[in-house]
């Protein structure tokens, strides 16, 4: 970072809303984006009394699977837990939440470096409402849409592992990544369905907080409200030398959850951080305890789509391409489909992966605005009109050999880099259809 006297120790909690069709405890529409206020509603997502919830069972799986995909373990009994606390958006006065028995555990992610982060865990639980902010006539309003109430909400928590805001950034990116190949949700941090909060402390003895007994610094600052991948790196920037500066002085920050403010590039207090205590967790009584079988944990796995680093080692390994193409390749898992359809289809044409792949790479043509037939369409087009025959060839370089003695003269006389300019006579000669590869080889045959 800036100022290399501290270390940071940064945690991360990052939620993620699932794409379900309904809600996690009732059957209305989860679907809230650009929706009429308030029109998917309930008696159960509005906390009416009386109401009772019932656990959407694929949210559940979809959790699960977002823990398998982090390596996590899987819980073989799980609950949830009310989580106790007023806000206007909060209908029950309480959020169903999971407290001491996660659905997933004991994850980890390496990154690209090497570097492993920990996952300490992946719960379920719903999301709130959201208060909206008005001027009506002239005055100051806020008005509460309780579409999102009951939405679910995967948390994922890390273990504090980071020590650089780059490994913040590249995790982050691979978990948005890994999420939208599993399919369980657009990830989109703009439309808040995927929300960053992190945790921050510094250390100037780096060396007591590795090992298996490490000693954290006695204090920790949460950072709420980061609404993109760009800010949580400006507020970490901020973050640190804000508590480079207190501890400087010899003091120590205060333990608190502070908002990031993007318009002014600042981190703000907003409270003191709050225990676990504080919440007064207890078990949902409304909804029975979960248990899972040995074999529904197995099948679990069977649902799993190859994730990016299993087709990137594919890439690699069966069609031979170098791994910086196979990240390429594998940014989107559109893109890793649409090439792995064109291989198949390229197969029957004799066109090899290779070539398919730094067509792509290259951005010789937009994958997005062609189908991987016409793709390969255009690439057999390209192979057929390409002048490989050496014979063929070596006719032409005869040619422009004789009428050119000055250069090879120069090229005997040790100015290699005439070469550049006979390729480019083959080339114009057959209007670029000559492969230059090919041209080069027999170029330096004949100049022998
Ligand atoms: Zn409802």
């Amino acid at each position: 970072m800036m100022n290399t006297k501290y270390t940071p120790i940064i945690g991360l909690e990052i939620h993620v809303e699932l794409k379900t069709q309904s809600k996690m405890f009732c059957g209305c529409s989860a679907s809230h984006f650009q929706v009429e206020p308030n029109t998917h509603t309930c008696p159960v997502c509005l906390g009416l009394p009386g109401a009772l919830p019932v656990a959407n069972q694929k949210a559940i799986e979809w959790c699960q699977l977002i823990g398998l995909a982090l390596n996590c373990r899987l819980a073989k009994e799980s609950k949830f837990d009310r989580k106790n606390y007023f806000y206007p958006d909060l209908a029950k006065s309480y959020q169903i939440s999971q407290y001491d028995q996660p659905l997933c555990y004991q994850g980890e992610v390496v990154l690209k470096n090497g570097h492993k982060i920990g996952i300490t865990r992946v719960h379920m639980e719903e999301d709130t409402g959201k208060s909206i902010h008005k001027k009506i006539n002239g005055e100051d309003q806020t008005l509460i849409d309780f579409n999102r109430s009951g939405v679910p909400l995967v948390e994922i928590v890390t273990e504090p592992d980071f020590r650089n805001p780059e490994d913040v950034d590249e995790f982050l990116k691979t978990l948005r990544q890994i999420i939208r190949y599993l399919d369980v949700s657009d990830a989109d941090m703009e439309k808040g369905s995927m929300r960053l909060e992190l945790n921050m402390s510094l250390t100037s003895h780096p060396e007591l907080i590795s090992g298996s007994h490490p000693q954290f610094p006695n204090y920790k600052v949460e950072v709420k409200n980061i609404n993109s991948f760009k800010y949580l790196q400006k507020a970490l920037v901020y973050e640190f030398a804000r508590q480079a500066e207190i501890l400087d002085r010899g003091e120590t920050p205060v333990q608190e959850t502070r908002g990031y403010q993007e318009d002014v590039d600042k981190t703000i207090s907003q409270r003191s951080k709050e225990d676990a205590q504080d919440y007064r967790y207890f078990p949902e009584p409304d909804i029975p305890p979960m248990v899972f079988e040995e074999k529904d944990l197995e099948n679990l796995k069977k649902l799993l789509p190859e994730l990016p680093q299993q087709k990137r080692e594919k890439f690699t390994k069966t069609f031979g391409i170098s791994t910086e193409t196979a990240w390429v390749l594998t940014e989107s898992k559109e893109l890793a489909l649409y090439f792995e359809q064109a291989v198949k289809l390229g197969e029957v044409l004799k066109i090899e992966a290779a070539t398919i792949a730094n067509v792509i790479k290259n951005k010789k043509y937009d994958w997005q605005k062609l189908s991987p037939e016409e793709l390969i369409t255009k690439l057999k087009q390209e192979s057929s009109d390409k002048v490989s025959d050496e014979g063929a060839l070596g006719k032409i370089i005869d040619e422009i050999l004789k009428n050119n003695p000055k250069v090879v003269e120069d090229y005997k006389a040790g100015k290699v880099q005439v070469l550049g300019f006979l390729v480019g006579q083959v080339m114009r000669q057959t209007q670029g259809k000559a492969d230059a590869e090919i041209s080069n080889k027999v170029l330096r045959q004949k100049l022998k």
